[in-house]
């Protein structure tokens, strides 16, 4: 990542509030924010322009985050991109198959927005 240029985030989130608190968050932290409501858009995105970190949600409509940090994984461009998921408390399973499938990290929603945005960035460094 050039460290002048701001890092690029995609949001993959249907729920409108949470999407507009992230964006919020991470914008407010120098970061370009992508967003994408649906599996759909997450993957057209991604083709059009691929971005420094994916913010996943895993129930989307479409394809959900686990089938998409699946197909982000067998693209070898996108092999490396940090994946952190959002995911219901109470989906432990879905959790478990995102970090086997490659998702980098996660957190539980409800979140702190701040939590997300120290997570992600933790992320970049990491792959910087
Ligand atoms: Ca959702």
């Amino acid at each position: 990542m050039n460290e002048h240029a701001a890092p690029r985030v995609l949001v993959v989130e249907d729920e409108e509030d949470i999407a507009y608190i992230l964006r919020f968050m991470f914008e407010r932290e120098g970061f370009t924010v992508d967003h994408a409501v649906d599996g759909r858009q997450a993957l057209a995105r991604l083709d059009q322009d691929p971005p420094h970190g994916v913010v996943l949600d895993i129930m989307l409509p479409y394809h959900d985050g686990i089938e998409i940090v699946e197909r982000l994984r067998a693209v070898p461009a996108w092999r490396s991109v940090p994946v952190l998921m959002l995911t219901a408390k109470a989906r432990e399973v879905d959790i478990v198959r995102a970090l086997d499938l490659g998702a980098d990290d996660y957190v539980t929603k409800p979140f702190q927005p701040d939590e997300v945005v120290a997570r992600m960035r933790r992320l970049l460094r990491r792959a910087a």
